[in-house]
């Protein structure tokens, strides 16, 4: 399929969001997407996950949720809404079809597809998501061990855990939800392994207000300030949960997040209450595996039936466009949204930080203007 104005590649939040505010520019795009379906990260995810950001501050651009929906949506209902929005008359979607490696063509690019197509187009937008390809750390004695080992990308619900035990490794919000999960839902014993202490904000508070709301209020306050409040409302919310293995970090929620090391965990207190309750064990962090064992830090060592790796994802953009010096060191795109990477070619997404979906929406629409923009320069006559 070839003379393509603009082509988008990824139909997750970040993609719709960019072709549905091309749409409103008056562009009608291509989304190309190698899963059979739009919003597959979501459609994967496990069962109980909802959003942790809030209603106002997670939908696409322009498109509000529809009344009715609870603030913090459900992962079925956030894939719905994004079905719902994919199905617009001016966004032609092939889905099934995956994007291996972006080349500079005579009309713009090519997109070398899984197909063994070539796809031509002026504009192209990579919206492939942060949260591309999941890790699993490769600690030494891997293979060698004897029960099961995932990443939390592939865990779904407890049901296949009864009665067992499980080692969820990491302390973020889906390492957290997930240790709860299990401990709520039929395992023996489960420990969560934390090599740093998170960073624990509740996900509304205070009061029923989202803590979403709060933070990009505090976002505009000097990062020492935001953190002093915020360090504040864990010690009222929860206290210290040194006693439990997790002490407060020494940095604050926006110390961290501004030196890129990392977002915070946001749980609901029933989380904080199981953690009081000891309803699952924070245990140090994972060094090696052996056999039926898991050494852990402080010579501790457990024997779980399985491991469940939240550790993280990579963006897995090299095959895609490495060859384009469009990448930093980290694998991540230089620029993002309305400034191109190259002439013709935009990152959307690829946002390490709490409140993604809102940002994500904010980014397409300048990534948007500036792509129709370009669009209509180049189809403007040319004087003398
Ligand atoms: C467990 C979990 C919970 C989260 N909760 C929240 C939350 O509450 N609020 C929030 O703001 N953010 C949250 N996030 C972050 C969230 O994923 C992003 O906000 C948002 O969904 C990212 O959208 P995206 O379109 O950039 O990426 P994705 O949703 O990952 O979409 C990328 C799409 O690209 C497709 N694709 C990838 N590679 C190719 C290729 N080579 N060719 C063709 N297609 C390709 C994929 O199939 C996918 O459909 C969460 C993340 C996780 C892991």
């Amino acid at each position: 399929m070839n003379g393509n104005r603009a082509v988008i590649v990824g139909a997750g939040a970040a993609g719709l969001s960019v072709a549905l505010s091309l749409v409103d520019r008056g562009v009608q795009p291509l989304i190309l997407d190698r899963a059979e379906n739009v919003a597959s990260s979501w459609r994967g995810r496990y069962d109980r996950l909802r959003l942790n950001t809030s209603r106002p501050f997670s939908h696409l651009p322009g498109r509000r949720f529809a009344k009715g929906t609870p603030m913090f949506p459900t992962r079925d209902q956030l894939v719905g809404y994004l079905e719902q929005h994919s199905q617009n008359q001016d966004v032609k979607l092939r889905l099934g079809v995956g994007a291996d490696r972006i080349e500079p063509g005579s009309k713009g690019w090519v997109i070398r597809t899984s197909t063994g197509e070539g796809i031509e187009a002026e504009q192209v937008v990579v919206a492939t998501g942060y949260e591309n390809k999941a890790v699993i750390p490769d600690w030494p004695g891997r293979d060698s061990f004897a029960g099961t080992i995932l990443h939390s990308a592939d865990y779904r619900n407890p049901s296949a855990y009864k009665d067992k035990a499980v080692l969820v490794v990491g302390p973020g919000c889906s390492g957290m939800e997930i240790a709860y999960d299990l401990a709520t839902g039929g395992a023996a014993k489960v420990w969560l392994a934390v090599r740093t202490p998170p960073n624990i904000l509740l996900r509304t508070s205070p009061g029923p207000i989202p803590s979403d709301i709060i933070g990009v209020a505090l976002l505009k306050f000097p990062l020492k300030l935001a953190d002093t409040v915020t360090r504040y409302g864990q010690r009222s919310d929860f206290g210290d949960l040194s006693e439990y293995g997790l002490p407060f970090p020494d940095d604050g929620v926006f110390a961290r997040i501004a030196r890129n090391g990392g977002e915070p965990t946001i749980i609901d207190r029933e989380v904080i209450e199981a953690i009081k309750a000891r309803r699952f064990e924070v245990v140090g962090a994972v060094r090696s595996l052996a056999g039926s064992a898991v050494l852990l830090d402080r010579g501790m060592q457990v024997e779980p039936d399985a491991v469940i790796c939240a550790t993280g994802y990579r963006r897995n953009l090299e095959p895609l466009v490495g060859h384009l010096d469009v990448l930093d060191v980290r694998g991540v795109p230089k620029v993002r949204g309305e400034k191109a990477a190259a002439e013709g070619l935009r990152f959307v997404g690829f946002v390490p930080r709490p409140g993604a979906l809102g940002y994500i929406a904010k980014e397409a629409k300048l990534a948007a203007k500036a792509i129709a923009r370009e669009l209509q320069k180049a189809e403007a006559p040319v004087n003398g």
